[in-house]
């Protein structure tokens, strides 16, 4: 059998997972058998979670779609708002629960402050990652691409940026979530919600300082930590106006 040759073009920003010298160029490539578009594309570098359209010579495919014969490949990212074969998208999900690997600690921060339910241990390996996300039906953030191409994987994403406030816009808008900001309304230690608790109850537990100039606090119904807007509040406040700024653009 001659070898099927396959040219793949990556659009919007999936030329993140190729090495710098090919991109924003068509790339080559030469299959000694017939081969699964998703297999294709991976060996290329892009996991599947971050692929939301595959059109083979000009005709949307699902993954499993077999390449037999020279095939020219488009592949498309998650892009809010983009219009084409709208009933062919491959990432269809509404997930608004993630999982995230240990190295985007930030991150999970971040996502909690804004209400967000994020399952996230400092500890955990893969499999557990993995487990976490299929029993809990959570998208997997990470930014171990080979993790992210497991065929367990339904939905995922690799943020591009190192900076945990960059990630954070990022994920918001992948998962298009700013409609969906709740501020203040989680736990960022332990991932549970937050509930308001007047002064009297807590008034054992509170410093002298925080007694007199505090009056709105709330409970963690997890770990039972307390919350009130402190001095460093209006700060997060800032960071958090930034994100949302950075994330409607
Ligand atoms: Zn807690």
């Amino acid at each position: 059998m001659n070898p099927i040759s396959v040219r793949l073009n990556l659009h919007g920003d999936l030329d993140f997972f190729v090495r710098s010298g090919t991109r924003g160029r068509w790339i080559e490539r030469s299959l000694g058998e017939k081969t699964s578009v998703k297999d294709v594309i991976e060996a290329c570098g892009v996991p599947h979670p971050e692929i939301d359209l595959i059109l083979v010579n000009g005709q949307p495919v699902d993954f499993d779609c077999a390449i037999a014969g020279d095939a020219d490949i488009e592949v498309y990212p998650v892009e809010t708002g983009s219009t084409i074969f709208k009933n062919k998208r491959l990432q269809i999900s509404t997930d608004r629960a993630f999982v995230l690997d240990v190295h985007l600690g930030r991150l999970a921060r971040n996502l909690r402050l804004l209400g967000f339910d994020v399952a996230y241990d400092p500890n955990a390996e893969d499999r557990q990652l993995l487990c976490t996300m299929k029993s809990e039906d959570r998208a997997l953030l990470t930014r171990d691409r080979r993790l992210l191409m497991h065929a367990v994987v339904r939905t995922g994403y690799c943020p591009r940026s190192q900076n945990a406030d960059e990630q954070t816009v990022e994920v918001i808008r992948r998962f298009d979530l700013l409609g969906s900001l709740a501020p203040f309304t989680r736990c960022v230690r332990c991932n549970a919600p937050l509930q308001m608790v007047s002064k009297t109850e807590i008034i054992e537990r509170l410093e002298p300082l925080t007694k007199i100039y505090y009056e709105q606090f709330r409970r963690c119904t997890g770990c039972s930590q307390i919350y009130w807007p402190g001095s460093h509040f209006s700060k997060l406040q800032k960071r958090i106006e930034q994100i949302r700024m950075n994330s409607n653009r």
